[in-house]
């Protein structure tokens, strides 16, 4: 992501534009599976202290610039939002790719749930689908 387009999103949700957030921005969208904690700390660390990091990642959450994927392992991973998915309210649920070989996870935007049937009297209030696989990039090495 160019510095540009950054400094546009973070101007969006009337934050700050800091270089760790800028950073940590670009870094998110030059990977196209989700990252983790350790992954942004393995890469910043020599620029920015954990504290600071772990601050950011949660700014972002709250601001919906990225989503935590709805893994069962014990480290959150997080990929960053589709730029098409601005108004909340029409955000729609996608599908996230956990690839076994590896164990990259990717939010697949164009597999969108829709009407799901869900029985009457039962209230959903999240909907948290994995797809296990081997993703583009394994598959063609094997
Ligand atoms: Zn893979
Ligand atoms: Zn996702």
């Amino acid at each position: 992501m160019k510095e540009s387009t950054t400094k546009k999103l973070l101007k969006e949700r009337k934050l700050r534009i800091t270089t760790v957030r800028n950073e940590i921005l670009s870094i998110f969208n030059d990977r196209n599976y989700a990252l983790s904690f350790y992954d942004l700390e393995k890469e910043l660390k020599t620029k920015f202290d954990t504290a600071t990091i772990y601050r950011t990642i949660n700014t972002f959450v709250e601001n919906n610039i990225i989503h935590q994927i709805p893994l069962e392992s014990k480290t959150a991973y997080y990929a960053l939002n589709s730029v098409l998915e601005e108004d909340e309210n029409s955000r729609k649920e996608h599908i996230h790719f956990l690839c076994r070989i590896c164990r990259r996870t990717y939010c697949l935007e164009n597999v969108i749930i829709k009407d799901l049937k869900i029985n009457k009297n039962f209230r959903l209030e999240s909907l948290k689908i994995i797809a296990e696989g081997v993703c583009d990039n394994c598959g063609a090495i094997s």
